[in-house]
């Protein structure tokens, strides 16, 4: 039976579409199959049930099987915990869509939109234990028989993002490719929170949602989240792949699974004085092509005229014009040649999407990690929940393979407070217990996680060993609560000319100091020259931000630059006068809070 055409049309288009190995192919045989069995992905409450239940065949009937199993796990309640919410990822990277797939089983409406019109990335990754039992989870084997067979423990990124894409249309989860994500639109009207999107205009930019989940990559980070940057000593990565014809002498050529400077020295050695190739490390693995991974040090690269110029800044030195494409590729060539015996007949680079040699050379001196990895806006009421995962939260030390497996828990994580938002719990709760778990998220290795790997779930709890979820506390979250308060009824724009201006905002003022210490706010002139009442006013919404108590009330200038600091950092306003003037007893004639103010967050609850 198994090898027979099937004569179902819908059958031969299921099989299209496991089989299909391009993202424009599983994306048209998808339709065509939705097409045939009269099912609407739009439909997405019911989609997956409706699919199930017209396709009886059995080679889908082995992918529902794995899929259902997964699906029945009680954290989302039978797809209803989050069956209100709709939300956007953006990217289609392997972690955004294992974020969606996790969304969609919540019962989420999920869109994912990605800026590449193909899933072309030969690089090939290292899977830890847990990611491949993940996958296999997923029905993955159903739909990549070669997943990780033996011991095997990787997959080329493309493969991999072929895998979640057709799991997540499958779930109902839209995916839109060749679309890039250019900002949010507050809402406005009636209308909620929208993406403003490129092409422009697209049916979508009517989707309306409440989560936004940002997987971009390392590169992309939104508005309103801040990095951190760990700088190391200059690293140097090349990858290179070259194409694989499976013949029986390739099978046989042995992979490096990681092979490094201080274990084998005799090798690096070698391959230095015999190629001038000085790495610190390499990695070679076989999937669709034959890729390679290495560390290559700057004064080899410089000798073999791969790097022009030395500069002792990493942007410059391995900047486009300072490199010689045609020396990298045969250094690449070289030491792939060399690391597996020159074994490898025919060696012959696999192309980039712009059809020339797939070799890159990349800088990791600086890894970058958001310092948090949530946020909420509230515009017009409406709310906005916002997570980070992948790369674009915490970015991979690759020689580590850590990518995937931190990256797949931090989709988990960010499942799981999407699902607290989706059962109604407080915004700031559930932001301090997303970041409580963040801060476990960078120690994460395969041997401080739960090795039960059967129990694993959006729940922190089945995964990290240790997770006290209010490790941080909700006073400690409030500045990651962005809210825009009502324009007319809080704070009046300060017009010079206008005297119910004034008053409005003095009033406002008066109001938002009342009860602290040396603060007592009559005009816009002397009550503010000690700087207490700026600093009050900001305690008032942000008290997490200053320490009142360690304020003194004749340091006049600190207490101005402190809070305009304070300002320009946390809120953006950006001042309009030096600490100094502020401090002076001369009238304020421009003072410098603006409409601004009216994105504070939220007052503290008292
Ligand atoms: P990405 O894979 O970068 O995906 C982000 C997606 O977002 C992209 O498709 C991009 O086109 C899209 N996008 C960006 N901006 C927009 C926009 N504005 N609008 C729409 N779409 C947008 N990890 C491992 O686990 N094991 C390894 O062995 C390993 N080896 C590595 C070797 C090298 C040389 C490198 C560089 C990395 C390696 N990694 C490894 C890391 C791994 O590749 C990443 O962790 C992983 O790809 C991250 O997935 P992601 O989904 O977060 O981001």
């Amino acid at each position: 039976m198994a090898n027979q055409e099937p004569t179902d049309p819908s059958h031969a288009l299921f099989d299209l579409f496991v089989t299909a190995e391009s993202c424009r192919d599983v994306q048209q045989h998808f339709s065509a199959l939705c097409e045939q069995l009269q099912v609407d992905p739009k439909d997405y409450r019911v989609f997956y049930s409706k699919l199930k239940e017209r396709l009886n065949y059995w080679k889908a009937k082995d992918l529902w099987k794995e899929i259902d199993k997964r699906a029945s796990h009680k954290d989302y309640q039978q797809r209803k915990a989050c069956a209100e919410n709709k939300c956007l990822v953006l990217g289609a990277g392997p972690c955004g869509l294992r974020a969606a797939v996790e969304l969609a089983l919540l019962g989420a409406q999920v869109l994912v939109v990605e800026k590449r019109a193909s899933f072309s990335r030969n690089n090939v990754l290292h899977l830890w234990p847990y990611t491949i039992y993940d996958l296999r989870g997923l029905g993955a084997k159903k739909l990549y028989g070669r997943l990780c067979t033996g011991t095997l423990d990787h997959i080329s990124i493309r493969q991999l993002q072929l895998i979640l894409l057709k799991v997540a249309l499958v779930l109902g989860v839209e995916v839109l490719t060749a679309v890039e994500f250019q900002g949010l639109e507050e809402p406005s009207g009636d209308k909620g929170w929208t993406a403003k999107l490129h092409p422009n205009p697209h049916p979508t930019l009517a989707f309306e949602f409440d989560v936004f989940i940002s997987a971009g990559g390392g590169s992309f980070l939104p508005d309103g989240f801040k990095q951190k940057e760990l700088r190391a000593t200059l690293a140097i990565g090349i990858t290179a792949n070259f194409t694989n014809r499976h013949t029986a002498a390739e099978a046989q050529v042995a992979e490096i699974s990681g092979v490094a400077r201080i274990y084998n020295q005799k090798f690096f050695h070698d391959l230095l004085t015999q190629t001038g190739i000085d790495l610190e490390n390499i990695v070679y693995y076989k999937d669709d092509t034959h890729y390679f991974v290495m560390t290559a040090k700057k004064e080899s690269l410089l000798k073999k005229g791969v790097i022009k110029q030395d500069y002792s800044d990493a942007e410059q030195l391995l900047a486009r014009e300072n490199v010689d494409h045609d020396a990298l590729w045969r250094y690449a060539y070289e030491a792939a040649n060399f690391s597996t015996n020159r074994q490898l007949p025919e060696l012959e680079f696999a192309t980039n999407p712009a059809g020339r040699p797939d070799v890159a050379m990349f800088d990791f001196t600086c890894m970058h990690r958001a310092e948090h990895a949530s946020l909420v806006r509230e515009r017009r009421g409406k709310k906005l929940l916002m997570g980070l995962v992948g790369d674009s939260l915490v970015e991979p030390f690759w020689p580590l393979g850590t990518g995937i497996a931190r990256g797949f828990f931090a989709a988990f994580d960010t499942a799981w407070m999407v699902r607290s938002w989706g059962l109604g719990i407080p915004c700031l709760q559930v932001l301090a217990e997303r970041e409580s778990i963040y801060q476990l998220l960078s120690q994460t290795d395969p041997g401080n996680t739960k090795n039960n790997y059967t129990s694993y779930s959006i729940r922190p709890s089945t995964r990290y060993r240790h997770v006290n979820l209010s490790a941080i506390q909700v006073h400690q979250v409030q500045h990651l609560y962005h809210i825009c308060l009502p324009h007319v009824n809080v704070f009046p724009v300060l017009v010079p000319d206008s005297a119910g201006g004034v008053e409005d905002l003095l009033r406002w003022c008066q109001k938002n100091t009342a009860g602290y210490a040396g603060v007592e706010v009559k005009d816009f002139t002397l009550s503010w020259t000690s700087g207490l009442a700026l600093c009050a006013l900001i305690h008032h919404f942000r008290p997490q931000l200053i320490d009142m108590s360690s304020l003194n009330e004749s340091n006049a200038v600190h207490n101005h630059q402190l809070a305009m600091d304070l300002l320009e950092r946390e809120l953006s306003i950006s001042p309009v006068m030096a600490a100094s003037a502020m401090a002076s007893k001369k009238k304020i004639k421009h003072f410098s809070l603006t409409s601004n103010f009216l994105c504070f967050p939220q007052p503290a609850a008292p």
